[in-house]
């Protein structure tokens, strides 16, 4: 059956509800965007969405939409928590609290001019990466507690970096609420070995220059402007958000006809969230996430140690972002305000200025969005508007067009490589495979996406990024 698209308005597309669905299918997307993403299986994905308990407003699909674990990548469902909306792991994903986070470094792009190819030898060697072992910090079992519990400020008290990494870190640092019983011993055993690695390959550690701001005012409170360096890190939480997100799968997969559950596709296993296992997973959700913030501060703190080695130059953090996380959030829902449990998947909340969830430095110009593009291409930072459609959400890069198979048996590694070096990148990947499979031609038009997701209403453009030296996990 092929899912039905009504275009319903600049960069909106609305999949009306039938058999099933309780809500309608909302997806953001140029029609250029569009024939692409009806290549794979994600819009059948958004109605299957539609269908889950509780769920309110939309299945929204944001311009990077692909296919994903039950839930499309670059999807948006919210569901009310005080009306047996339920909470599913396939709506976070297996990388819990995946995200990103961008440092402003204290120089311009010149300044890198004569050491380029050693800063990223030495951030190479300082970024421990790939699927195997190694980590920046090797845990005992009680800090491995601590970090669950306390996340990124664990690590700042521990000494591994200033009260600034906190205030700019979505939640302070700290998603509340976390409780580690609802972590398999495995779990744990994963997460001892890993805290501060990137993973695999489509996370990475990229020195960008700041290429064009649009929005003067935003960039300065920000912190950056243009022709400054920045640094992009794109990791999440490892072995051990993906052990909750399989435990937890198999958990509710078992749990869920006991509550009257039925759902479209297994992948799509929940349960209420204010049930025990809902609550329960919530609490290890925080926990990876706070794994996943931790993660990125102390890959933060040893691009510093390089940076002031080799540049003499400091980074400042201007945002750290998750892009798979649920949330429980207050909403305006038909006039009533409810408790709602956001999942985005591939999503990027956006918060407007006013917000209350922001610093205060930012409450005039909004919340940073990070968007990665590829090491090829550009990145963005833009902001949430007061407009805002899907809970405050946008996207969160440009999505797959191609599958990590695919694009390994169309690119070879060796051309890829000198195609950027001359575009002025250099890169220092884990694999062959893994470059190839990362290469950008796998990917949507970033630029495009993120004039959709502007031309929605969903967010504005602050600035554009463009890649100098890539560390591929
Ligand atoms: P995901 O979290 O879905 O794995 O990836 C988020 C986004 O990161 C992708 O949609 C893609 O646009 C972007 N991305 C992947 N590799 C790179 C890279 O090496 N550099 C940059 N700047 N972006 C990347
Ligand atoms: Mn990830
Ligand atoms: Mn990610």
């Amino acid at each position: 059956s092929v899912v039905e698209l009504v275009e319903d308005g600049p960069c909106r597309f609305r999949i009306p509800r039938r058999a099933g669905m309780r809500v309608d299918g909302v997806v953001f997307a140029t029609p250029g965007l569009l024939p692409e993403m009806a290549g794979d299986q994600a819009l059948k994905q958004v109605e299957n969405v539609a269908k889950l308990p509780g769920i309110v407003g939309a299945s929204y699909a944001m311009p990077d939409v692909h296919w994903g674990y039950g839930f499309p990548i670059g999807g948006v469902a919210a569901t009310d928590t005080e009306a047996g909306g339920v909470v599913s792991p396939g709506g976070v994903g297996f990388d819990i609290s995946c995200g990103v986070r961008l440092l402003a470094a204290r120089c311009d792009r010149e300044a890198l001019d004569d050491h380029l190819e050693l800063l990223m030898d030495a951030l190479g060697h300082a970024t421990p990466r790939g699927a195997g072992k190694g980590a920046v910090w090797h845990l005992g079992r009680s800090e491995l507690r601590e970090v669950l519990a306390e996340g990124a400020r664990y690590a700042v008290e521990q000494g591994h970096g200033v009260q600034r990494d906190l205030d700019r870190c979505e939640d302070e640092g700290v998603l509340e609420g976390a409780a580690a019983e609802g972590l398999s011993d495995r779990a744990l055993q994963r997460g001892l070995g890993q805290l501060g690695s990137l993973g695999s390959g489509n996370h990475f550690l990229e020195v960008q220059a700041v290429d064009a701001v649009y929005d003067e005012r935003a960039a300065r409170a920000m912190g950056f402007a243009e022709g400054q360096v920045c640094v992009m890190i794109h990791c999440g939480s490892r072995g051990l958000g993906h052990q909750v997100c399989t435990d937890h799968v198999r958990k509710m997969d078992r749990a869920m006809a006991r509550y009257g559950i039925e759902v479209p596709d297994r992948q799509l296993a929940s349960v209420p969230a204010d049930s025990p296992e809902g609550e329960e997973y919530l609490a290890a959700m925080a926990a990876a996430a706070n794994y996943a913030r931790a993660n990125r501060q102390l890959l933060t703190e040893s691009a510093r140690g390089v940076f002031r080695r080799i540049v003499g130059a400091d980074l400042d953090l201007v945002y750290d972002i998750s892009h798979n996380l649920a949330k429980i959030e207050d909403h305006q829902v038909n006039g009533d305000r409810r408790r709602l449990c956001v999942h985005r998947k591939g999503a990027t909340r956006a918060l407007p200025a006013g917000h209350p969830d922001l610093p205060e430095d930012l409450a005039e110009v909004g919340q940073p969005v990070l968007i990665p593009g590829t090491m090829g291409t550009a990145s963005y930072v833009l902001t949430g508007v007061p407009e805002g459609e899907a809970w405050y959400s946008t996207c969160h890069g440009a999505g797959r067009v191609r599958s990590r198979h695919q694009a390994a048996r169309e690119v070879r590694a060796g051309r890829l490589r000198g195609e950027l070096a001359e575009a002025g990148i250099t890169v220092r990947a884990g694999t062959a495979r893994g470059l190839a499979e990362e290469a950008p031609l796998a990917y949507k038009d970033i630029d495009e996406v993120v004039a959709a997701s502007e031309g929605a209403k969903l967010c504005s453009k602050v600035a554009r990024l463009v890649p100098i030296g890539v560390v591929k996990g």
